[in-house]
């Protein structure tokens, strides 16, 4: 009853004091530029916290370094091309998700792509291998793909920066289907979803959970998956399973796919 909570909150004076504790700002910082306990951050980032934040001498905020780790740090000094802090806190992120999720993204248009590591990172993936299907319409060069990588790069860490966590995705190097059917022998649970498959995910349910447990989940381009495509996954070992009687777009079937996945096997439930 949302009435009920507001009332708690005026009355308990320190909710205010919290609240601003769990607001502190969030910065990336590479984890070669921590030094012990003193942390240094240049470049474009120094610039937005020093000249656009105006955060100064003493002021804490928090750390990520995209392995895990969070820091409570202390502002030493402060310039648009340099930032100085001492680390006061260290912890390992609690963020995590005990499902290892790897999407393997059929590949679908820039934006879509964009939107889509974006929203894969809020939902605690661990790992993105975009694939080209024999159905993907984009197909780009070798350069096209690295400036595309460094994006994805880019993006995660900005996702990671607003949803708390630490871990940034790995980004994979786009592969062929076929490797990616040959990469898929590393992990303890495979999963295509096919428009034509019936079987619902709570089939999987009743298999252990033991934490850390790796799935790889196959999500189809814009045309869907050719028929030797899903018959040569299945092959491979993959459980073939239904999104429900829609046809989903792409983008929508890789995020409900994942929440679904985080849902039955890892901290969404
Ligand atoms: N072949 C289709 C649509 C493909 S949708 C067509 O053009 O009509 C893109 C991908 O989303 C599919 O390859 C599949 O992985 C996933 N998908 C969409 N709807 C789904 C559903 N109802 N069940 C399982 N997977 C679905």
């Amino acid at each position: 009853m949302p009435w009920m909570i507001d009332a708690e909150f005026a009355m308990d004076k320190t909710a205010v004091f919290n609240y601003k504790v769990s607001i502190m700002r969030r910065f990336f910082i590479k984890p070669s530029d921590i030094r012990d306990n003193t942390a240094e951050i240049t470049g474009q980032d120094a610039r937005h916290l020093a000249t656009v934040l105006r955060i100064t001498c003493d002021d804490t905020v928090e750390l990520f370094d995209g392995e895990g780790h969070d820091f409570k740090a202390r502002v030493e000094t402060a310039t648009a091309r340099r930032v100085t802090l001492t680390i006061t806190e260290t912890s390992v992120s609690r963020r995590e998700s005990p499902a290892h999720i790897t999407i393997a993204q059929g590949m679908l248009k820039d934006k879509k792509m964009d939107m889509l590591i974006r929203h894969l990172t809020e939902l605690g993936i661990v790992e993105w291998i975009p694939f080209f299907g024999a159905r993907s319409v984009p197909k780009p060069d070798e350069k096209r793909v690295q400036q595309r990588m460094k994006r994805w790069e880019k993006i995660a860490k900005e996702a990671l920066k607003q949803c708390g966590r630490s871990l940034a995705p790995g980004i994979k190097q786009p592969v062929s289907f076929q490797q990616l059917l040959e990469a898929s022998d590393n992990y303890d649970e495979k999963i295509a979803f096919f428009e034509k498959a019936t079987v619902p995910l709570t089939h999987l349910q009743e298999k252990n959970q033991e934490p850390g447990r790796k799935f790889i989940v196959l999500i189809g381009p814009e045309g869907g998956f050719s028929d030797r495509e899903a018959a040569a996954a299945e092959d491979h070992g993959f459980g073939t399973f239904t999104l429900g009687p829609r046809i989903l777009r792409a983008e929508t079937a890789s995020i409900t796919a994942c929440a679904l996945v985080q849902h039955f096997f890892g901290d969404l439930g």
